[in-house]
């Protein structure tokens, strides 16, 4: 896929012949146009990587939004926008991985680096439990004085002391980093970590499924073939697990299609994704930042979320979020495909360290949902429905 190389001309191409004749996924692409793609789309089928860059690449946004929202409406048919009631607390930001797109993590012994106990863990999900969370999306940065003990303790304790929420903790770099602690393979890590009762986990670590541009923001961090096989074990385990995806820095169109390319094999194979979630780089405070000063634009994340609907034919959901592209962005990004609107986000301190703050509540989440035209509907981490509330706000 890295080879797939951007078409020589963007803008409308309909009907003109496409300079592709090939690519290294092996899709013809002679006489490519919008007109044919579309009506292949329409018709059910899946597109190519080659199809799905050229779409990305001419596609009039609009266009891409009405074919995301027809099959959006095919796949979940009724008019609900689910979102969960969730808080995304850090036990520990020291890191020894040194991404560049981040502002989270601190080396050991560094100012503000901190690590908190299992018990001090255990007390904040019980305050947060009691404010109605049913989700806790816990990470940490990949702390390499922490034992494996210590997030079996965490996931057990949770389960057994605090179980009105579901767990959902560890992305993919934690996992392998306490696969490197414990002297485990990442199978083995898993297995302890679902034997103490963890059964989901969230799907950071992913940025672009691109060693180009891994190479470049999180060099130490593994290769696409490593979060992919965390998924892939963990699935054949029974976790379900999201998709995520952190565009906006150095990635060109081809790799966002390889990501996306990446992620449909893997679901092809597993089926244990839940949901995909695409969102921005964030530059502040990083060290990025010197180079990608700005934010993506919305127009950029609704043609993401549209895409992810067109592409990803095998995934049940795809999320727009009010938090990390603005209320109104999410808003809209209900009308190009997506059908959930994330979590309500209790505690966040990862895009918050980037000077990007956003909050809200179980109340304003329910009325946005509503002022987009859609009944809102309460789930739990693995997308069950708990209540619904239409538009009127009662609860059915
Ligand atoms: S993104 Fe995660 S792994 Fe990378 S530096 Fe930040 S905390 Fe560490």
């Amino acid at each position: 896929m890295a080879s797939l190389s951007p078409p020589a001309t963007t803008g409308r191409l309909a009907g003109v012949r496409h300079p592709w004749s090939s690519s290294s996924v092996g899709t013809k692409c002679e006489q490519m146009t919008l007109e044919a793609t579309y009506k292949k789309i329409r018709s059910g089928r899946r597109i190519t990587a080659a199809e799905g860059l050229f779409v990305l690449q001419n596609a009039e946004l609009l266009d891409l939004g009405e074919l995301a929202g027809e099959i959006r409406f095919k796949k979940n048919p009724e008019p609900l926008v689910t979102f969960v009631v969730d808080t995304n607390p850090n036990y520990s930001n020291v890191c020894n991985i040194d991404c560049v797109f981040c502002a989270f993590y601190r080396h050991p012994g560094e100012e503000g680096a901190y690590t908190h106990s299992v018990e001090h863990m255990i007390q904040k999900f019980k305050e947060s439990a009691a404010k109605g969370v049913t989700t806790v999306l816990l990470q940490g940065g990949v702390n390499p004085a922490l034992p494996f003990e210590y997030y079996l303790d965490l996931v057990r304790r949770t389960v057994k002391e605090v179980p009105e929420i579901h767990p959902h903790f560890f992305s993919t770099s934690e996992i392998i980093g306490m696969a490197q602690v414990s002297g485990q393979t990442v199978r083995e890590v898993l297995e302890r970590l679902w034997e103490a009762g963890l059964r989901s986990i969230p799907g950071g670590g992913a940025e672009i499924l691109s060693d180009r541009v891994k190479k470049k923001i999180s060099s130490k961090k593994g290769t696409s073939a490593d979060w992919l096989n965390v998924m892939r074990e963990a699935h054949r385990i029974g976790y379900k697990s999201t998709a995520t995806m952190m565009y906006g820095h150095v990635e060109t169109d081809a790799d966002i299609i390889e990501h996306l390319e990446s992620i449909r094999k893997l679901q092809d194979e597993t089926g244990g994704f839940t949901a995909f979630v695409p969102w921005s780089f964030k530059p502040g405070n990083t060290p990025l930042e010197k180079i990608i000063p700005h934010y993506a634009t919305p127009t950029r994340y609704l043609q993401i979320i549209a895409l992810a609907r067109i592409y990803l034919d095998n995934f049940s959901h795809i999320q727009a979020s009010w938090f990390s592209e603005g209320k109104k962005t999410g808003q809209i990004g209900l009308h190009f495909g997506a059908d959930d609107f994330g979590g309500t986000l209790l505690e966040e301190n990862v895009h918050a360290a980037a000077n990007f703050v956003n909050k809200t509540n179980t109340e304003e989440c329910i009325q946005l949902i509503h002022e987009s035209g859609f009944s809102a509907a309460q789930r739990t981490t693995l997308y069950e429905i708990l209540r619904v509330h239409d538009p009127i706000g009662a609860a059915a």
